[in-house]
């Protein structure tokens, strides 16, 4: 199968995490020789806060807030992982990273650095009434309905600015994924619309 790049995006409480990772093991059934490099930034951002370290309690408390790190740490803990991990056949799943705007920039020099020219970004979508639901179902006391419905309307607007700057660039399919069904249903319909089922 050719190589892959795939950006797992879609707002919280989407099942991204979930569906990378699931995706991460059929790839590797399918192509039991090509190594698969799977970026996660929640896991990478929880691992460097949960250091002791200054930085990682400073970390620790904006994660805890539900907001987002900065922007020259999110960069610097991709960049990283990609400079430790990255081959030139690897396969290369990344799950968590853009997640604003800004970050865009990062995702365009870094696919143009190590040439892959055909990256596809899997939008996993959920209704907000849906992803308040599911995000109450997981949340921490103090995660209020109040400020769960800020933070998705804060993201969607994101989502659509990200969204409109893949699909201006060329080397970007972007593929529409119904979050609202079983875990494996989505991973069915990932595969169907990327041709591997
Ligand atoms: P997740 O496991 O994807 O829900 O991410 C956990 C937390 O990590 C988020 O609530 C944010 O605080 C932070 N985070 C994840 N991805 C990013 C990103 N691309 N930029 C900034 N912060 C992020």
């Amino acid at each position: 199968m050719d190589q892959q790049t795939l950006i797992f995006l879609g707002p919280q409480g989407s099942g991204k995490g979930t569906q990378s990772k699931i995706f991460e093991d059929t790839l590797k059934r399918i192509d039991p020789l090509r190594e698969v490099v799977h970026f996660e930034m929640g896991k990478n951002l929880r691992e460097l806060a949960n250091k002791e370290s200054y930085t990682g309690k400073l970390l620790s408390e904006v994660i805890y807030q539900g907001e987002l790190v900065p922007f020259n740490i999110s960069s610097c803990v991709f960049s990283n992982h990609l400079v430790e991990h990255l081959t030139s056949d690897c396969h290369l799943i990344i799950d968590g990273f853009p997640r604003s705007e800004e970050q865009m920039p990062v995702v365009d020099t870094t696919m143009a650095f190590y040439k892959r020219v055909q990256v596809t970004v899997l939008y996993i979508d959920i209704p907000d009434e849906e992803g308040v639901e599911r995000l109450l179902k997981r949340a921490r006391s103090d995660d209020t309905e109040k400020n769960i419905r800020k933070r998705l309307a804060w993201t969607r607007e994101e989502w659509g600015k990200i969204l409109a700057r893949f699909d201006a660039n060329p080397i970007y399919k972007v593929v529409e994924i119904n979050g609202v069904q079983s875990v494996e249903e989505v991973h069915r319909e990932i595969l169907s619309k990327l041709g591997l089922s």
